[in-house]
């Protein structure tokens, strides 16, 4: 607060003028909003879409001179903005990666937006920092790695994917990455953007179990070795985008201690699995990683965005972006201080550490466990669904709540029809992929509050277009 002589006239407002009285009035009107949207639960669609004439006829025109009514122009943001999307956090959302946040998160992310509140230096915002910091050594912990690894927070996967691969190859200077042909799009993106050349990024056959071959692995380092190049990374995935499975991480970290390369662990998806005993040994090996990705708007119910890195080496986030500008120096840190801005390739960036750290303590760690062991258990649920009904096959079977099935004798576009037409209804979401040039249909089911029910009708619901189909 400042002291009553520095009160300006007609202060207190917003920036722009807004009154208490307003704020509390429309505060209120958007909480109930948001409580309606957690206690709608099911009954809104799934997944829904607009034209782009729609959207722009809703939206569009010359930005309004004069103030328009904030509770109308907020009605027409729900109804129309964010009614039209995938619903992450629908219990028959399936498709993609769910976005099943918790209220808590929302609620963290509300008071950090609220106070503008800023992680990029200790003297800019200890208080952010310093949750930010304890969080990251929670994961670290949850997630086996050492003490003193090091971690920041990111806008999700991507991008710390992106600042993870960034320090390795700042720490070990160039070389060849290994990836396969399962590893998340965003990665092959990311080398090319911090400039590996093309001959530097191998993307290798997956096995029969769409896991990158330690075989494969090593053939291509000696190969690479042969024609001069240096093998430098290698680059796992634990629990792919595509079906959940789990790379060999015990092997590939052996052949990176054996031959000098980096190990990054791209735990997007399944790192979280980590926290229950059966993801645990699915997930053996995690805790070598040189870095290791996660993404806890995916599986740690935190609304969007964050995702985080963490790097088992001190400093060598540090030494591949710290920066001290003079007109930075007033907010450098001291001996025992972080300057979060130092691990990243963001300097202003937002308290993304609140969210999370008031889920831990809004829920506690047994019941997060709980949720993510109920999302692998879906999965096995929905399987055993799939198994029981001769017109279908399981593809891949239940890991880390996914699993991918095909209707038998199914023509090459029907997966991908059904999908868009069962979402077309809005009752539910899933995926068409191809896993091998296989065409399949997907579903992952991280949503702690599906019902066996949603999973059999949503199954049922498929079924019935195929049969309608003729197929
Ligand atoms: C989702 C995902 C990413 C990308 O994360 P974003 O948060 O969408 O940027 C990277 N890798 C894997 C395995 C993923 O599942």
């Amino acid at each position: 607060m400042d002291s009553q002589g520095h009160q300006g006239a007609g202060r207190p407002t917003d920036a722009l003028g807004m009154e208490i009285a307003e704020m509390r009035r429309l505060a209120h009107w958007v909480v109930d909003v948001v409580v309606d949207h957690f206690e709608s639960g099911a009954a809104g669609a799934a997944v829904a879409e607009s034209t782009p004439q729609q959207l722009a006829a809703i939206f569009g025109g010359p930005p309004p001179r004069h103030r328009r009514d904030p509770r109308e122009s907020m009605e027409l943001l729900v109804k129309h903005a964010l009614g039209n999307m995938q619903h992450g956090d629908h219990p028959r959302y399936f498709a993609r990666v769910p976005g099943p946040s918790s209220f808590a998160g929302v609620l963290g992310d509300w008071l950090a937006t609220g106070h503008n509140a800023i992680a990029a230096s200790w003297a800019g915002g200890s208080g952010p920092a310093a949750v930010e910091l304890v969080v990251i050594d929670w994961l670290r912990d949850l997630l086996g790695m050492p003490e003193g690894t090091e971690g920041v927070l990111a806008s999700g996967g991507s991008m710390a994917n992106l600042i993870g691969l960034a320090a390795a190859r700042h720490s070990t200077g160039a070389g060849v990455a290994y990836t396969s042909d399962q590893t998340h799009a965003s990665i092959i993106r990311g080398l090319r953007g911090i400039g590996f050349p093309p001959d530097h990024i191998r993307v290798l056959p997956s096995d029969e179990l769409f896991r990158l071959d330690p075989e494969q692995v090593l053939s291509a380092l000696e190969g690479d070795r042969l024609a001069g190049r240096r093998p430098g990374f290698v680059i796992a995935t634990a629990g792919t985008t595509n079906c959940g499975a789990v790379d060999p991480i015990d092997r590939l970290a052996e052949i990176c201690t054996d031959h000098g390369m980096w190990l990054h662990v791209d735990g997007a998806y399944g790192a979280p699995a980590a926290l229950t005993d059966v993801g645990r040994t699915v997930l053996s090996g995690i805790e070598r990683a040189d870095s290791l990705v996660l993404d806890p708007h995916k599986w740690l119910f935190q609304p969007y965005d964050i995702g985080c890195v963490l790097v088992r080496h001190p400093g060598a986030l540090a030494r591949a972006f710290s920066m001290t500008p003079e007109y930075l120096a007033d907010a450098t840190a001291r001996a025992t201080e972080v300057d979060l801005r130092d691990r990243t390739v963001e300097l202003t960036r937002p308290a993304r550490a609140l969210k999370l750290w008031l889920t831990f303590h809004t829920y506690g760690l047994d019941r997060i466990r709980a949720a993510i062991s109920a999302g692998i258990a879906l999965a096995e649920h929905a399987e055993g669904v799939i198994r029981s009904d001769p017109h279908w096959e399981v593809v891949t079977p239940a890991q880390l709540a996914m699993v991918t099935f095909a209707r038998v004798g199914a023509s090459v576009d029907a997966h991908a029809s059904a999908a868009a037409a069962l979402a077309g209804t809005g009752f539910a979401a899933v995926t068409s992929t191809r896993l091998h040039g296989q065409s399949v249909l997907r579903l992952c089911t991280i949503n702690p509050m599906t019902t066996h029910d949603d999973i059999d009708e949503t199954i049922r619901r498929l079924d019935e277009i195929f049969t309608q189909r003729g197929a």
